[in-house]
């Protein structure tokens, strides 16, 4: 998705650090274990889920962004079922490496612009930080699958570059920490970050968009939500989930930890075919996000990145399902479809 969604990590940027600690140090807290012990190789993803290896080989797929799925994600899927949602998300597949017209790499024009390392301007008053080149998952249809992420996210020496660049623009009243994902930081490097951006005079709103409360509920640790309790800022974080099983009772006590420190909770979906392009399936999403405290914000159009066209929705059957959302559910519960368009002022919102 847009800036949102969250990308694709090749484990390691200059803000994160999941390494061991060092002698004498405190051990590296569940969360950290949890990343470094995800499952990163499809065969032993469908051993454990009891399914047969598929028809088409897989590793090509594998090799252009690689499978990561860590255990409390995986715990969610259904063994013995190759179309599970949660599954289709995290599964490398022979189709990615077909060619399809109009799916390309950049599909949203990041790339074009990047401000400067880390800093992507495109909208009225919000500057996107990419904060971490890392995420606690790599999902199959993501946008950034093809990004580079080394040369693009801010490593940590060039953050003061960053910050001088954002105190002399003005317009600037948000700034949105993406990624990669920005809880792939530590939670100290995450505080540092947050405190000196809200020393910022004219940022009123941090935003924070990350999948990890969804992927891995541990992160939510009392330092994080510390960290974002009391700010100057109001903080606002979108989270990412795109189907209702991916969000179980460690999730809910998550996100009420994370409602704890005043942020106001939002989510964003992509609609994704054989994953949530069905009815029932999206009222369940959006009933089972209010229960957990969570907004529905944006159902994202699929961005036409390279690799994911077998994920792609007709726009006219999301409109349809946005219909019937809109029969079924109060208002707030109802989010907003949209699209991505490169060159755009703001998102197109097509219902
Ligand atoms: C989507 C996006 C934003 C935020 O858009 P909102 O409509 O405010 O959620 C900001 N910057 C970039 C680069 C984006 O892609
Ligand atoms: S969490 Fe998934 S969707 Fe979000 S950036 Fe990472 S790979 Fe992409």
């Amino acid at each position: 998705m847009a800036i949102v969604a969250s990308r694709p990590n090749s484990v390691g940027s200059g803000l994160t650090s999941t390494g061991a600690a060092p002698g004498g140090q405190p051990p590296a807290p569940a969360w950290q274990q949890i990343v470094k012990r995800a499952v990163r190789d499809p065969a032993e993803l469908l051993r454990r889920l009891d399914l047969p290896p598929p028809p088409r080989n897989p590793d090509g797929a594998h090799r252009q962004f690689h499978t990561f799925v860590p255990e409390p994600y995986l715990s969610r899927i259904r063994p013995g079922d190759a179309r599970d949602p949660l599954l289709l998300q995290v599964l490398p597949q022979a189709p990615e490496l077909d060619d399809e017209a109009g799916f390309l790499a950049d599909p949203v024009g990041d790339l074009a612009s990047l401000r400067r390392p880390g800093l992507i301007h495109k909208y009225h008053g919000r500057a996107l930080l990419l904060a971490s080149g890392a995420c606690a998952v790599h999902c199959r249809y993501c946008f950034r699958r093809h990004f580079p992420y080394q040369s693009a996210a801010a490593a940590e020496r060039e953050l003061e570059g960053t910050f001088g660049e954002l105190a002399t623009d003005l317009g600037i009243r948000e700034v949105i920490l993406s990624g990669g994902d920005p809880l792939m930081m530590t939670d100290q490097r995450f505080r540092r970050l947050v405190a000196r951006l809200a020393t910022l005079e004219q940022l009123t709103r941090l935003r924070i968009h990350t999948r990890l409360p969804i992927v891995i509920p541990q992160r939510v640790t009392g330092k994080l939500v510390e960290s974002l309790s009391g700010l100057r800022l109001k903080v606002v974080v979108v989270l990412h989930a795109n189907h209702p099983r991916e969000i179980d009772g460690d999730v809910m006590a998550a996100t009420a930890r994370l409602a704890g420190s005043g942020a106001l909770l939002l989510n964003q979906s992509v609609l994704l075919r054989g994953v949530n392009d069905d009815e029932q399936t999206l009222i369940e999403l959006s009933e089972r996000l209010i229960a957990a405290g969570v907004l529905p914000y944006y159902l994202h159009q699929l961005d036409r990145v390279r690799g994911a066209a077998h994920f792609e929705v007709p726009v006219k059957r999301g409109k349809t399902l946005m219909a019937a959302l809109r029969r079924a559910l109060p208002g707030y519960a109802v989010p907003r479809y949209v699209r991505e368009d490169a060159g755009a002022p703001a998102k197109t919102v097509l219902a």
